[in-house]
């Protein structure tokens, strides 16, 4: 029995522009106010892009608008602690497991023995901030952070000063999560400098495209397919993989798997991003979000855009992307 999924470019687009044109007016979901600039950004818009393995771009709306990049960048900061330790060291440091819980919960760092469970939530990623080199160094931790996320983007990314402002008059929970950590011996860099940094990651300004072409590397292993350069070793590609796929939309982390079959992240601001292990990577910014954080569009696009393809990580499927007019079976 052949067991390949074959699609062609021209399915793939249409699914794209389908979902795009079919949730357009969809007004559900309401932009994140906790950081008053998120609740400024022009909630109507909407785009969506991918990124395939020999670099050609589908890009529909509004792919060129600059967002903050909010969690997706624990993302890319979980990579760069990948490069720097290996695998081993981020399990025993950090961990790799879901919380079943809120983002920025501070009982889930409670309850999993002091451990910040995974960089994919906000103890994490603080934890994982701590660890990025060079340690005592935030200008060169900083350096570190930017260029490794425009590697993954394939172009500059640079920060939002307003948002990177907003965010910080306003993450008192993530300082109680930072010193918390702190009493745990699980931040290894001084807190506030930390705190800080993980702060100005998030307010770092990328579009849908961009954030598409981070999906792509990762789905490509390590391998930018815009610059043709290669940005973190094969090995962690399904290491990162993994994180996404148990918990990059938090406590709804199990229920996304089930119904859509894509590993995700999401982001406070409208990004989600989805990786499709050597098929391509996906991005959809739509700022409504739902009550766990969730861009309600993003969601909504990827879920069609799959089920559309017929496809969905666990169906045991190889997905082939054929030139010629495809032959489904
Ligand atoms: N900067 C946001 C925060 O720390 C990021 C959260 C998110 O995107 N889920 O709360």
């Amino acid at each position: 029995m052949n067991r390949d999924r074959r699609i062609t470019r021209e399915e793939l687009k249409i699914a794209v522009h389908d979902a795009y044109f079919g949730l357009k007016d969809n007004k559900d979901g309401k932009n994140a106010d906790y950081i008053p600039y998120l609740a400024s950004v022009d909630k109507d818009l909407f785009g969506i892009a991918v990124c395939l393995p020999d670099g050609e771009m589908i890009t529909v709306g509004d792919c060129s608008y600059r967002f903050g990049i909010e969690s997706i960048s624990k993302v890319a900061t979980a990579i760069l602690v990948l490069k720097d330790y290996g695998s081993g060291t981020l399990l025993d440091m950090i961990g790799a497991d879901a919380t079943g819980m809120p983002f920025n919960s501070v009982l889930a760092i409670l309850l999993e023995n002091e451990h910040p469970s995974t960089p994919l939530v906000n103890a994490g990623a603080i934890s994982a901030v701590s660890m990025v080199c060079p340690v005592g160094n935030g200008r060169g931790k900083w350096d570190a952070i930017v260029k490794n996320i425009a590697e993954l983007c394939g172009s500059e990314v640079t920060l939002i000063d307003e948002l990177y402002r907003s965010e910080s008059v306003s993450n008192h929970n993530n300082r109680a999560i930072a010193w918390l950590l702190k009493s745990y011996n699980r931040i290894y860099d001084e807190p506030e400098m930390s705190l800080d940094l993980y702060t100005r990651q998030c307010s770092l300004g990328v579009t849908a495209t961009q954030l598409s072409i981070m999906a792509g590397t990762i789905a490509c292993g390590g391998y930018n397919p815009t610059t043709g350069k290669r940005v973190f070793d094969e090995i962690y590609a399904e290491k990162v993989t993994s994180l996404l796929a148990s918990v990059g939309l938090y406590e709804h982390t199990g229920d996304w798997m089930f119904s859509c079959g894509i590993p995700a992240k999401s982001g406070v601001s409208g990004g989600i991003i989805g990786v499709l292990p050597g098929i391509f990577g996906i991005a959809v910014f739509a700022p409504p979000i739902d009550s766990s954080g969730n861009s309600v569009k993003g969601q909504l696009a990827l879920k069609q855009i799959m089920d559309n393809l017929g496809l969905h990580i666990f169906n045991g499927k190889r997905a082939v992307m054929v030139e010629e007019k495809a032959v489904t079976l």
